[in-house]
């Protein structure tokens, strides 16, 4: 439903791209589609598809021709970098910033996750770590500033611990081990803050479940980034499919029933029904929430 209120005020050419760049922030995913975009933006396709042409030349002009699927990324750099304005690829950073989980990235990080490369970025600002530095993204001298990565770990340990959402001030409470502040000075509010926990959750979600990369045409293929290996394949446990299992067995042990809201010392484990050293796989299916108690029984033995 939409309502016009919700319409953009500026109609412009870079007023329409980013708005179609945050619809596809909010979507996630690795594709988005035009009825993806449909439910999250507030201008219609029919407006994008005349002012660029097409829906992949609107989101190829919007620096996410990575989206849609094919576009071969070798081109999609060196054009596009050419359309952004300082203020796109410094968003555009720190988008891989928070796709990669870390307070800094590297080229590597660039070639995988952006819609522009690490040349690109030097062209523009002289090196990636004058760019860093202009997205906030170099360690500071004041003080010590935490990853995502393990403010997401903090968060999913205290959810884990009272089988919900956590308050705010619970954050300066054990079993937290990173304090409230570090969540509003990173997010802004508490709320956005458990807003990008559960994005990091879908996102993790989502490379789990997409197929394996297929590459359509053979003269791209040496243009492409190698295949990822599939995230199914890994034994470490994605932080969202962490939680995705925690909270579909609610935070209690899928064998015994404990819980650490009601018991106090109670750790909860994320474990491999199948165990993957015998070949089972790192998928929701397969996983299981259990105590410690449960978790140091089994071993590697299959039930
Ligand atoms: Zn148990």
């Amino acid at each position: 439903m939409k309502f016009e209120l919700d319409r953009l005020a500026d109609y412009s050419d870079d007023a329409l791209l980013a708005e179609l760049r945050r619809a596809a922030e909010i979507a996630g995913g690795s594709k988005l589609t035009v009825a993806e975009f449909s439910k999250h933006s507030n201008v219609g396709v029919t407006t994008l598809r005349r002012r660029f042409g097409s829906w992949p030349a609107a989101l190829e002009s919007a620096g996410l021709s990575h989206l849609y699927n094919n576009i071969a990324p070798a081109t999609k750099s060196r054009t596009l970098a050419r359309t952004m304005s300082d203020d796109q690829i410094i968003d555009e950073v720190r988008r891989v910033a928070r796709i990669v989980g870390r307070s800094s990235i590297v080229a590597e990080d660039l070639r995988l996750h952006a819609c522009i490369g690490a040349d690109a970025i030097r062209n523009r600002f002289g090196s990636l770590k004058a760019a860093l530095r202009i997205a906030g993204l170099v360690e500071t001298a004041h003080g010590r500033r935490y990853l995502d990565e393990e403010c997401f770990e903090n968060l999913l340990r205290v959810w884990t611990h009272y089988g919900r959402p956590p308050k705010h001030r619970e954050m300066s409470l054990s079993p937290s081990e990173v304090g409230p502040k570090a969540y509003t000075s990173r997010w802004g509010t508490w709320n956005k803050a458990l807003h990008a926990f559960v994005e990091r959750v879908n996102a993790d979600i989502q490379d789990v479940q997409s197929t394996p990369f297929v590459v359509p045409i053979e003269k791209y293929r040496a243009q492409w980034p190698a295949a990822p290996v599939d995230e199914r394949d890994k034994r470490d446990i994605r932080l969202g499919l962490r939680y995705t299992v925690l909270k579909r067995d609610h935070f209690k042990c899928v064998l015994c029933g404990a819980s650490p809201a009601l018991t106090t010392g109670i750790q909860l484990h994320v474990d491999h029904i199948f165990p993957f050293s015998k070949g089972g796989k790192t998928e929701i299916s397969n996983l299981r929430t259990l105590c410690e108690a449960c978790n140091l029984g089994k071993g590697a033995r299959i039930e």
